[in-house]
């Protein structure tokens, strides 16, 4: 398994987790690009959100959902948070294992470079 993202959900490498349910991870990003910066990511691998098929709609309502819960654990529900999918190149997506990131705090700017 040479997935970083597979390899934090097997706690084989150490993440700052926010949240957890039997399907979805949250953990805070690495890098981030805001004053609250936290990735939502499914248990299960998937590749990207194209990789996703209709039958696994469930669960990519249970990352939007989670994504939610997120934003109020991390105290910006009420200030205002983003929830955004960087799918393939062009996007700029970097960890070929789905993500959802959730943006929060001051200064978020629109749209992205
Ligand atoms: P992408 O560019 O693929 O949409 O986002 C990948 C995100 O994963 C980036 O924001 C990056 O900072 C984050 N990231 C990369 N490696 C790690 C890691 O080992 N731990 C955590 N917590 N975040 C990571
Ligand atoms: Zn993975």
């Amino acid at each position: 398994m040479s997935c970083l993202f597979c390899k934090i959900v097997a706690r084989e490498i150490p993440a700052d987790i926010v949240f957890e349910t039997d399907e979805v991870l949250a953990f805070r990003d690495i890098r981030p690009a805001a004053p609250t910066h936290a990735l939502v990511i499914p248990k299960r691998h998937i590749q990207g959100v194209h990789d996703a098929t209709a039958a696994e709609g469930a669960l990519l309502g249970a990352l939007l959902l989670a994504g939610r819960e997120v934003a109020v654990r991390l105290g910006v529900a009420e200030s205002g948070y983003r929830l955004v999918i960087n799918h393939g190149a062009d996007a700029g997506q970097s960890v070929f294992h789905l993500h959802l990131h959730v943006l929060g705090g001051r200064g978020l700017s629109w749209p992205p470079g």
